[in-house]
Order: C-alpha cells, then sequence, then structure tokens
C-alpha cells in the first residue's frame, strides 16, 4: 500500500506538470512555429522535384529542336520541285507529301506551345516556392522567439513541479515507475486510479472478475480497455 500511495502522489504533483506540458504543446505559439518549421523542411525536396521537372522540360525543348531542324531539312526538298515537276514528276506525289509536312508542322506548333506553357509553369511554381521559403524563414526565426518566450514563461514553475517529482519519485518502485512514465509518453495520462464498485475509474469498463480477483491484497491490474492502471484499496 505504501508503494501505491507513492505512486498516487508522483501522479498528483506530476499532473501539473503534466497540464503545463500539454498547454505548451497546444498553444497558437507552437502550432505557429511547427507550421514554419514543417513547411522550411518540406521546401527543399519540393524545389528539387521542381528541378528536376525543369530538366526534363528542357531536354524535351531540345528534342523539339532537333525535330525542327529535321523538319527544315526536308522541306528544303521542296526547294527545287518547279524543276522536277517540269521535268514530268508526279505531281500529286509532291502534294501529298506537303500536306504531311505541314500537318507535322501543325503538331509540332502545339507540341512547342505545350511546352513553352509547361516551362513557365514551371518556372513561376519554382520562383513562388523559393520567396515562400525565403519569406519562412524569418516567419520560423520570429515564431520560433515566441514559442521560446512562451516556453520560458512556464520554466519556472516546471522546474519547481520537477524538483518536487524527485524527492517524491525516491519512494516509488522502479518498475511501477517504468510502467508509470511509459504510459505517461503514450499520453496515457492520469495513469494509476482506484476501481469503481467494479469498474475502471477512468473508462467504466468492468475487468473480468479473475482479473479484479488480483486487486486484493494490493495488487494492480491494466485496464483492457483504456491501459490505465487500477488498484483497489480494498
Ligand atoms: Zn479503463
Amino acid at each position: 500500500m505504501a508503494q501505491l500511495q507513492a505512486i498516487l502522489k508522483y501522479q498528483e504533483t506530476d499532473a501539473k506538470l503534466y497540464k503545463l506540458e500539454r498547454e505548451l504543446a497546444g498553444c497558437e505559439e507552437r502550432k505557429e512555429y511547427m507550421k514554419y518549421k514543417k513547411f522550411l523542411e518540406t521546401a527543399p525536396e519540393k524545389l528539387d522535384s521542381l528541378e528536376v521537372k525543369a530538366a526534363t522540360l528542357k531536354a524535351e525543348a531540345a528534342e523539339l529542336t532537333k525535330k525542327y531542324e529535321q523538319m527544315e531539312e526536308t522541306l528544303q526538298y521542296f526547294d527545287n520541285v518547279d524543276e522536277l515537276l517540269t521535268s514530268g514528276a508526279d505531281i500529286s506525289f509532291y502534294q501529298k507529301k506537303a500536306q504531311s509536312k505541314v500537318e507535322q508542322l501543325r503538331k509540332f506548333k502545339a507540341d512547342l506551345t505545350a511546352l513553352i506553357a509547361s516551362i513557365k509553369e514551371t518556372d513561376s511554381e519554382y520562383k513562388k516556392l523559393k520567396k515562400q521559403v525565403i519569406a519562412a524563414q524569418n516567419q520560423y526565426k520570429e515564431a520560433a522567439e515566441k514559442y521560446k518566450a512562451v516556453k520560458a514563461s512556464k520554466d519556472g514553475e516546471m522546474k519547481e513541479i520537477e524538483k518536487e517529482l524527485s524527492l517524491i519519485v525516491k519512494e516509488v518502485p522502479e518498475r511501477m515507475l517504468e510502467v508509470y512514465q511509459m504510459k505517461r509518453k503514450e499520453r496515457v495520462f492520469p495513469v494509476v486510479g482506484e476501481i469503481v464498485g467494479t469498474r475502471c475509474p477512468f473508462c467504466s469498463m468492468e475487468p473480468p472478475l479473475a482479473a479484479r480477483n488480483k486487486l486484493t491484497g494490493g495488487g494492480t491490474i491494466e485496464c483492457d480497455n483504456c491501459h490505465r492502471i487500477i488498484f483497489s484499496k480494498e
């Protein structure tokens, strides 16, 4: 029972620390700070992928230029079509050829227009993101300062509680403390509570009789539902 008293006393004091920690974790200053932090952490990857996209588009443009040069070369072929025709060549053959060249040029123009649009879009996306990164770096610094100030404002109180806890902790059995800290880390809090009738004091689920029987004589059980530690004074 003395061990239980110790952990309960520890938990009672720890509750104040837990509350302060949760306040810090949920404060606007931290949210703001985390927002910029996350953005700055993911921005380099986004910039990289835009650079890769730009390189791909550049390669596509080179490919298109090559195609255009080839087309130009075949178009030269039509320069002396007059001569060919006067020497009795089949006019419909050249008409078809010219028609297909016109179609190729149309497609080329459409491809080029789409490519230019893509390049422009990627470029402006990159520049926009760069600007955002620069702005976020300053905002991050500001947010970090503000969050630091909030933390500092609670620091004295937290240190005081920690000091108190360091004195009480000596009475708590090591194994019990280990379980307690583990659950606390998972934000299961409060961790330990006295059974209410036959039910868990936290979630009201009724542990099976076999488990409850272990409670007599100072034993503890873990609630199957909310995983908190239950004890009984009887
Ligand atoms: Zn429970």
